[in-house]
């Protein structure tokens, strides 16, 4: 069994579009297929992923309702598991929240560089709050972007702040707590309750950064993700057998936390 906790796709006819231009901002990285559902199907089915969890941006207040929209209507393919998001300037992100659980969306993604904000700015602090309330899962984007200039909008400083902010409901730092910050992520959030997804590793992260960080963090709290079509379920996989572990922590990272968190 395999969990892919961390995977990107769009309706068809933005995809096309979009594809390129998100490719341009990263500095060329070549996409794993073509980010449309249909696509992810296929490199799941060729490469052995059982279920991808998809996490969408609203990057503007506008695009809110179409983002999530799109989101619902892929509940009903078993092996995806979509993720909404909110916008903090939307006048109804609180409400929206509550749509996106009526209709069964188990988590949201949120990222602060593509919607301005600072992981720990104060016109944050509703949005966990009806985060914490409704029990939804959160995934933050965690440390630098290659897209954007500094400065970086959620260290793992800011993550450690705000994590109390949400109660029980389950956050996870993408990008092993801290996308190229690896040193405050061992500081300030190993050993907290914060889940790590591993995504958009391989060729990136040296392997002995990532195994410092599950050690100390346990692996019972990280999560296998890809960052698709950004890195390949190949390489990522790859890359976590580079890290040695022991098989029972491998199960772990690679789908037993997932399955729990996501109560599959
Ligand atoms: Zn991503």
């Amino acid at each position: 069994m395999l969990i892919d906790f961390h995977t990107h796709i769009f309706p068809d006819n933005i995809a096309v579009k979009a594809l390129p231009r998100l490719q341009q901002y990263s500095g060329g990285i070549c996409p794993c297929g073509e980010a449309t559902v249909s696509s992810q199907l296929k490199v799941m089915a060729r490469q052995g992923v059982d279920k991808a969890v998809l996490l969408s941006i609203a990057t503007n207040p506008k695009q809110q309702r179409n983002v999530n929209d799109f989101a619902i209507s892929l509940l009903k393919d078993e092996s995806l598991i979509p993720f909404g998001s909110v916008h903090p300037d939307s006048e109804d992100a609180l409400t929206e929240l509550e749509r996106l659980k009526s209709f069964g969306i188990k988590g949201v993604k949120l990222h602060p560089d593509y919607q301005g904000f600072f992981a720990d700015e104060e016109r944050m602090i509703p949005i966990y709050k009806k985060i914490a309330e409704l029990g939804l899962i959160t995934v933050f984007h965690a440390g630098v972007d290659i897209g954007f200039p500094e400065p970086v909008h959620c260290t793992p400083s800011m993550l450690k702040r705000i994590l109390p902010l949400f109660g029980d409901a389950p956050v996870v730092a993408a990008h092993l707590g801290g996308y190229l910050l690896y040193d405050d992520v061992v500081k300030q959030l190993c050993g907290t309750d914060i889940y790590l997804d591993t995504s958009f590793s391989y060729g990136t992260v040296p392997p002995m950064y990532a195994k410092r960080i599950i050690e100390k963090h346990g692996a019972d709290r990280v999560l296998f993700g890809t960052d698709m079509p950004w890195s390949s379920p190949e390489n990522e996989l790859s890359f976590i057998d580079s890290l040695q572990l022991e098989e029972s922590e491998k199960q772990k990272i690679l789908y037993k936390n997932a399955v729990s968190l996501l109560k599959l």
